[in-house]
């Protein structure tokens, strides 16, 4: 037996039973060895049965010393079996098991797992009943009960069966053929894999699980890093790059032009950026800076370099209004300086969106900011050199290698983004991407002072709003997104702003902005709230992503508990951005500890990074890789949060595997078998 064998081929599966195994993805030996047990019953530890607890499921064992079997008066047929231990006796009942009579022996030992109980009018008497399971064992078996897998089972899939299926296949098979290189084996100290697949289905001890499963975890996390790494070095030796030049006079005056002094960490992120775009492969980089840090210098001192050599730097921003934003504030910077800036959006007439194409493709810009219109169909870029996109959420994967595609020389990329993915996220799904990471924000910020309160004081919060609108600032009212599906009872934006304007915000100016508005209107009364037309901006997370209204000092942010944290701290990032002391009140009725201890976390904390670490410790890394639309291979049996350690050992070893051809060949190998949706493009290693 191998471990292409179909199952079709081992004892005991017929049709049906390969059917209902295909069902859950499994069709050979192989497969079937990567159907990890989802937990396992540790049967070394029994209950005495002196000890038994009533109320509780226990494992116990013990030798059979006497059998009743009798029918109750409705024909039920009952098996009564009294076993022995030496610390007591008890009676293990089986209701309908009539087939267990030939089987059960006065003699043999009895290993059972099931809900103590009083014995019905036994007098205060102990019974074990639900027998969840049981097998039977010579006398001095006790020795073979060890740590038993326990698999997802379904239907007639049953725990015993998967476990004889395992016991079978276990036995058949040939000893299974290392893969990882024996190198990387060594120096990690990992068991080989005839050993792990065996142990992790049958432990013979919790050190040898324990061993078992972090060499399959570093498998898996290892073969993925590779791939990933392959794929990045695919594209770097395929694609020819822009190579960019040393500095010279207009980066240098640019730098000067900066009304700030480039803190320790954004410094540190140029230097990434740049050492990158002087190498003649193209630059795939990552920065990651939470919002306010300051990512947007840097992505200008990357563009500035690219017009200084001579080519076109493209910045894409996921809204019209980011756009005009990075414009305005470009415009300022470069102010006397020779550098041609266009903006174009979505709201040029035809015409003037003609005039612009041709001003790109003639090179009479130089940096053209935009949104997505910019990787439209009949945008040419005669001579791009760099590409930046500020909040990459927002565009696709797709959309990058669009935009890629508009050149002959591959253009470099900076991706920029404010969602703070945790570092060990950032491996597993930016694997192909260098990162760097603004980790400390600008000096002299003062942070949001943020607090939770309950709906009850609502009108206080109200009567503060108006308060700071009085002192000339203006509020954001954050309300969760409400499907037409959601069963909860909470009021839409639509409600609230009704609500509002009609009551406590009567006197001041109200607006509304929710996704369901033409795109339109909403940038018509973002446009108005941003040049203070609007007092009290009533909204869904539509103002998530980079909004930049200095003025705006508070915000109160409805049902809280139904955000994410790192979400709640993006949202809180849009107040507290100019000079005046800011706010955020987060409103929950909640009344669980735990929800209130996650919330008021973001009182105490204003650290991007730590609250989304802290995130995906609540809720599972499923809410990252979703968002980041990213597609990966499943992970079968790693778990990117759990096995962080594994994970920076495998991206270590991943990389030492790169420096080396005859192992870079070897792996790609193996990746095309394991792999087959993912890492088959990777053809040249
Ligand atoms: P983000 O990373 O969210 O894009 P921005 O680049 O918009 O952040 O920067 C936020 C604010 O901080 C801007 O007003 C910018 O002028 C200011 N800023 C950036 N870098 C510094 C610095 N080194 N010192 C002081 N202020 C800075
Ligand atoms: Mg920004």
């Amino acid at each position: 037996m191998e471990l292409q064998t179909s199952l079709l081929k081992v004892k005991g599966i017929g049709a049906k039973k390969y059917e209902a195994l295909n069902k859950l993805g499994i069709f050979t030996v192989y497969d079937l060895l990567t159907y990890y047990p989802r937990t396992y019953e540790d049967r070394r530890v029994l209950t005495p049965l002196a000890e038994v607890v009533v109320g509780e499921q226990q494992a116990v064992t013990g030798v059979i010393r006497h059998i009743v079997e009798r029918r109750t008066g409705r024909g039920i047929h009952i098996l009564s079996v009294d076993i022995d231990d030496g610390t007591g006796f008890l009676q293990v009942t089986f209701f309908q098991q009539k087939f267990l009579k030939g089987r059960l022996k006065a003699g043999l030992r009895l290993f059972a797992v099931g809900k103590i109980e009083y014995a019905f009018g036994g007098h205060g008497k102990k019974q074990m009943r639900q027998i969840k399971d049981f097998s039977l064992l010579e006398k001095d078996g006790a020795a073979n009960l060890g740590i038993l897998p326990v698999y997802a089972a379904s239907g007639s899939l049953n725990q015993k069966f998967f476990r004889t299926l395992f016991t079978t296949v276990c036995k058949e098979i040939q000893e299974i053929a290392e893969i990882l290189p024996e190198s990387i084996c060594q120096r990690y100290r990992l068991v080989a894999r005839d050993e792990a697949y065996r142990q992790v289905h049958f432990p013979e001890s919790p050190d040898a699980l324990h061993l078992a499963r972090e060499r399959l975890i570093f498998e898996e996390l290892y073969l993925i890093q590779c791939g990933l790494l392959l794929l990045r070095r695919e594209s770097r030796q395929k694609k020819k790059g822009v190579r960019h030049l040393g500095e010279s006079r207009l980066s240098r005056e640019v730098c000067a032009a900066l009304p700030f002094q480039l803190t320790e960490d954004q410094t540190k992120a140029w230097h990434d950026v740049r050492q990158d775009m002087e190498l003649p492969v193209p630059m795939r980089r990552l920065l990651q800076g939470d919002v306010g840090s300051g990512k947007t210098a840097v992505a200008l001192l990357a563009l500035v370099k690219t017009v200084e050599n001579g080519f076109q730097g493209a910045f894409m921003a996921p809204t019209e209004i980011l756009a005009r934003q990075h414009f305005d504030t470009f415009r300022r910077l470069l102010d006397g300086l020779s550098v041609r800036l266009l903006l174009l959006t979505g709201r040029l007439t035809k015409k003037e969106r003609e005039a612009a194409y041709k001003a790109i493709e003639a090179h009479e810009a130089d940096i053209v900011i935009g949104t997505h219109a910019l990787i439209q169909e009949n945008v040419t870029f005669s001579a791009l050199g760099l590409v930046v996109t500020d909040e990459q959420h927002r565009f696709g994967v797709e959309q990058r290698a669009a935009l890629e595609k508009r050149a002959q020389l591959t253009p470099d990329l900076l991706v920029m983004t404010a969602t703070p993915i945790p570092r060990t996220m950032t491996l597993t799904v930016y694997g192909d991407l260098d990162v760097s990471r603004i980790e400390r924000l600008p000096p002299g910020r003062v942070p949001v002072a943020t607090f939770l309160r309950t709906p009850d004081r609502r009108d206080r919060i109200y009567r503060f709003v108006l308060q700071e609108i009085a002192r000339g600032r203006q509020a954001y009212i954050v309300c969760p997104l409400v499907e037409q599906s959601d069963m909860l009872d909470l009021p839409s934006a639509q409600e609230v702003y009704d609500e509002l304007r009609a009551g406590v915000f009567r006197e001041v100016r109200c607006g509304l902005v929710h996704g369901k508005l033409a795109k339109n209107e909403k940038e018509t009364v973002m446009a108005d709230f941003h040049a203070g037309k609007i007092d009290v901006l009533i909204t869904t997370t539509v103002i998530e992503v980079g909004v930049d209204v200095p003025n705006a000092s508070i915000m109160t942010i409805e049902n809280a508990e139904r955000f994410g944290l790192a979400q709640l701290h993006q949202l809180r990032g849009r107040v507290g951005r100019g000079a005046h002391r800011s706010y955020c009140i987060l409103i929950s009725s909640t009344h669980t500890e735990t929800a209130k201890k996650r919330l008021s976390l973001l009182e105490s904390v204003n650290d991007g990074f730590v609250l989304a670490e802290e995130d995906l410790k609540l809720r599972g890394p499923g809410q990252f890789f979703g968002a980041m639309q990213h597609g990966l291979p499943d992970l079968k049996m790693a778990d990117a949060l759990r096995d962080v350690d594994i994970l920076l050992k495998a991206r270590r070893a991943a990389l030492e595997t790169m420096e080396n051809s005859a192992m870079r060949k070897k792996v790609a190998e193996i990746l095309r078998l394991e792999y087959k949706d993912f890492f088959t493009k990777i053809t040249d290693v």
